[in-house]
């Protein structure tokens, strides 16, 4: 087992200690709703899905949670967490995933977030 620390994910919005939680699909990690992503499938109409992240929380069908962290995404990815919680077995495109937590940042990292415009080329391995 990979040791992913998401428990150092902690918003100073702490008037939200009560409310439902879901269970990330990354680290496993029991969590408050309201700190993870919820990401659902989507057709792209071409025989694959592709997951976009529900920012609204109003998108229709089978949701997955994940912590805002580029690790979970990987180890999501890695174990094939999405296709299991979507119920998904043909490809999926996690890409919209990974851009939407590089948009939102990782706040446990801010040293990558200083100075974003001198790393034009963020390019990450997938
Ligand atoms: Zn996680």
């Amino acid at each position: 087992m990979v040791q992913v620390d998401c428990a150092v994910i902690q918003r100073e919005t702490s008037t939200s200690d009560t409310g439902p939680v879901r269970t990330c699909i990354g680290c496993r990690r029991r969590e408050l709703a309201v700190e993870l992503l919820r990401v659902v499938a989507v057709a792209t109409g071409h025989g694959g899905f592709a997951v976009t992240v529900d920012t609204a929380g109003n998108l229709p069908g089978r949701g997955a949670w994940l912590h805002p962290d580029q690790r979970c995404l990987r180890a999501a990815i890695r174990r094939r967490a999405f296709g299991r919680a979507l119920r998904i077995t043909g490809p999926l495109d996690t890409s919209a995933v990974g851009g939407h937590i590089d948009r939102i940042g990782v706040r446990d990292h801010p040293e990558k977030r200083t100075g974003s415009e001198e790393h034009e080329h963020t390019v990450k391995s997938r």
